[in-house]
């Protein structure tokens, strides 16, 4: 059934194609609605447009969208229900504001300061939202509703006066490396000074290929729906975690604060870089094991998020090393223990054995990432600093 072409349809066109005053964009408008949207043919193209075309696509979106639920994953092609898209971000209120600019200085009512010195542009954020029972796409987000916390993992020098000149110059070349290479959104350097390298509506490399998912959605890859902190810091051969000190951890604290607060970003997607990665030839957990454990959440004001099962092995069966996860009492091996038995609890639903679950799971990933890497969307650029 061709519903682009239902009266209804063709009806609700017309109206919304009247309403858009620029002929140019109303043209566009008429071309997506004719079709098959643009929108799906180069996202991040169609994310420069303005907001009333991505609420027009996003309508639209809602009709093409594929369903997922049966034994195969489908790109969307047959129209199902309309779905009502969740709820916008932003619903924790302006607790923290913007205060002012001067010079290269952003200032904030809870008193962090953000430099901007080193800001940069990527592409616009535009990412599938992803129903996370059905997994079917249920929206397309472009607004941040994560954050994932990295280390550098670059060269350090000792945190000690006479090394200032040293820890300088080291800062100020990492900053350089990743405003070229566009990655993070936000740097804390050793002295706890916060840089924002890409602003935050665009898209940082930091975790392209990763699994997350709160109470309503899940999300597959993301840079689009993520921000990048990183810490500059370097995890110790003998250690799982890096080593920060007291002002990184003061500045993160704030800044947390005021992401949290201007986009309404939920506790539990405040997460490591090591419990989001995955890697997909393998299909295992922690392909980056930044922040594998000792990422200190109650000083950054957040719940200890080491204990969420991991969505990639609850969700979509991801093999990871069953000995080294027993023996650790990390951080991150708690967050697959907890994977596992969600997988098994899904399995025993669904009526069948945890691997033959997995499987099939595992499956159902590849094909969602085939479908996104057509639209080149599930792209992950390498850096040369991280684990
Ligand atoms: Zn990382």
């Amino acid at each position: 059934m061709d519903l682009a072409g239902h009266p209804l349809q063709l009806r609700l066109r017309a109206w919304r194609a009247g309403r858009i005053r620029d002929p140019v964009a109303r043209l566009r408008y008429l071309r997506i609605a004719g079709g098959l949207p643009l929108f799906f043919e180069d996202p991040p193209r169609a994310a420069r447009h303005s907001a009333r075309q991505i609420a027009a696509a996003m309508v639209l979106l809602l009709v093409f969208a594929g369903k997922i639920g049966d034994a195969r994953w489908e790109a969307p092609a047959e129209p199902p229900r309309p779905t009502p898209p969740v709820a916008p971000v932003g619903g924790s209120g302006s607790r923290v504001w913007f205060v002012e600019r001067r010079g290269n200085w952003e200032t904030y009512s809870n008193g962090l300061y953000v430099d901007v010195s080193y800001q940069t542009a990527g592409e616009p954020r535009l990412y599938p939202i992803f129903d996370p029972e059905s997994l079917e796409i249920k929206a397309w987000g472009h607004q941040p509703v994560g954050i994932v916390f990295h280390s550098t993992e670059s060269q350090l020098a000792p945190f000690e006066p006479r090394h200032t000149r040293q820890l300088l110059r080291l800062g100020t070349n990492l900053l350089e490396y990743l405003r070229r290479n566009r990655v993070y959104h936000y740097l804390i350097d050793r002295f706890g000074r916060v840089y924002r390298v890409v602003q935050d509506e665009h898209v940082a490399h930091h975790a392209g290929y990763s699994v997350w998912k709160d109470q309503a959605a899940l999300y597959i890859n993301l840079n689009g729906s993520f921000i990048g902190i990183a810490f500059e810091a370097r995890t110790g051969d003998e250690l799982s975690q890096p080593e920060t000190t007291e002002a990184q951890l003061r500045a993160a604290r704030l800044l947390v604060e005021m992401l949290r607060s201007r986009y309404g970003i939920p506790a539990q997607n405040c997460v490591t870089h090591a419990q989001v990665s995955v890697n997909p030839r393998s299909l295992r957990v922690g392909n980056h094991l930044d922040w594998a454990d000792g990422l200190p959440y109650r000083e950054l004001g957040l719940p200890d998020n080491y204990r969420i099962a991991s969505p990639a092995v609850a969700l979509f069966g991801f093999h990871y090393d069953p000995v080294t996860v027993e023996r650790s009492r990390s951080g991150f091996a708690e967050c697959i223990r907890l994977g596992r038995s969600e997988m098994e609890r899904r399995a025993r639903a669904a009526g069948l054995t945890a691997e033959q679950y997995a499987a099939r799971m595992r499956q159902r990933y590849q094909e969602i990432l085939r479908w996104l890497g057509q639209r080149n969307l599930n792209r992950e650029t390498r850096y040369e600093f991280e684990t």
